[in-house]
């Protein structure tokens, strides 16, 4: 383990722990599992254990006490198993970035040796595929051919104001698919000067956060933003909150970025998107990484609201507050049945509004939300947002 992987400011930070416990109380891992040990406050003194046995006197005045293999791999083991959902973070009274701990320590990790071998793929994937798996690249944008009326240029135009970037999720899972046919319909609909990058579309880089392998990010960055100088865009729009995320923190600032819940709020205003009456009642879920990460919380509300006939229900947690799906932090891939099992308390609260639907925006929340629901056989759609305001839009024919 080595200090070089942290911000001085987040070592210096680390001091600053009450021991409240806020952060474990509103944690869905530990909710989920009732492992204390998958906290953050659990968490950060374990650190904090370990980088004062890794410098200063206590370094040599306690050699022996340091960790053990065993028991640094331990520890490894339950740092990936967190959403990354930024919950702790927001409600740590004294201000700790800790999400952005997590990061740190998941790269100190890798660079350790101690941490599930699974997350190898993720790298190993992105470098040889472009994208997170595995999949080729050249089919990124096959979903085109599955739409009603697929055009014949497949969305990939020489030049446009508007770049769409699907992310990886949303570009090969059948599931997930629904989500960018639905943003091109709407899209399409209002008449947006769009493209699509097709196989020049690389995964944004995300996942390696996840994973612990932020040095690896450089090269998708540099290849994303050549793509988009490439077709002449000013504009991009993603209906992934991670991409979105990963786009304001760490692309340089040359291109206006938007969600795609914060582009069409506009294109409703101004009368671009036809619309007819929709009868249902739903309640919205904030996606981790648009709503606390982000701060997208009033724009997916107000397209809701927006859109004739919808009625929007409002769950115990919603916002800032809002529980974690389950999807996040590649927890999938290292404890699925964690990740399903926070997806169970997710989905109990949305039953618990009456709503028809779940609605979101983000393509991980459906697949997550989709999976349990489907397993557990209830009585509760899942959408995403996109394709709520496609079964509201009126077709061409009409
Ligand atoms: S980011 Fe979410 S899952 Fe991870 S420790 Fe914080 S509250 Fe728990
Ligand atoms: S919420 Fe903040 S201050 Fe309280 S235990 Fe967690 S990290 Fe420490």
């Amino acid at each position: 383990m080595s200090n070089r992987d942290y911000g001085i400011s987040e070592i210096i930070t680390l001091e600053a722990c009450s021991s409240c416990s806020l952060c474990a109380d509103v944690c869905p891992a530990v909710s989920a599992s009732g492992d204390g040990q998958l906290s953050g406050f659990y968490r950060l003194h374990q650190l904090k254990k370990l980088q004062r046995f890794r410098t200063g006197w206590l370094a040599k005045l306690f050699k022996k006490s340091k960790m053990t293999e065993a028991e640094l791999s331990q520890f490894g083991d339950t740092v990936f198993k967190c959403t990354l959902c930024g919950n702790c973070q927001e409600v740590c009274p004294v201000g700790i970035r800790l999400k952005d701990i997590w990061l740190s320590l998941r790269q100190d990790l890798v660079h350790s040796s101690a941490y599930p071998k699974k997350v190898d793929m993720i790298g190993q994937n992105i470098s040889e595929s472009h994208n997170v798996f595995d999949e080729d690249n050249e089919e990124r944008a096959d979903w085109v051919d599955d739409m009603p009326e697929a055009p014949e240029d497949g969305l990939i135009r020489d030049q446009a104001a508007v770049v769409y970037f699907t992310g990886c999720v949303s570009a090969y899972f059948p599931m997930a698919q629904q989500i960018p046919i639905a943003l091109s319909r709407i899209f399409t609909a209002a008449e947006v000067d769009f493209t699509l990058l097709g196989e020049e579309e690389w995964c944004c880089g995300f996942p390696l956060l996840g994973a612990g392998l932020r040095e690896m990010t450089g090269e998708v960055i540099a290849h994303n933003v050549a793509a988009i100088r490439e077709k002449g865009a000013h504009t991009i729009v993603f209906a992934c909150p991670s991409c979105y995320q990963m786009w304001r923190e760490y692309y340089p600032p040359e291109f206006a970025i938007f969600h795609f819940t914060e582009y069409v709020y506009h294109l409703i205003r101004n009368g671009r998107v036809p619309l007819q009456e929709l009868p249902l009642t739903v309640t919205y879920h904030d996606p981790c990484d648009l709503g606390r990460g982000a701060g997208v919380y009033d724009e997916p509300r107000q397209v809701i609201r927006s859109l004739p006939g919808v009625r929007l229900v409002e769950m115990a947690r919603n916002r800032e507050k809002c529980a974690c799906c389950g999807g996040g932090g590649n927890l999938e891939m290292i404890d699925k049945d964690l990740s399903a099992a926070i997806a169970g308390e997710k989905i109990a609260e949305a039953q618990a509004t009456g709503a028809q639907a779940i609605v979101t925006a983000c393509q991980q929340c459906v697949r997550t939300m989709t999976n349990y629901v489907k397993r557990n056989k209830i009585q509760l759609e899942v959408l995403d947002i996109t394709q709520l305001i496609e079964r509201a839009l009126v077709a061409p024919e009409d």
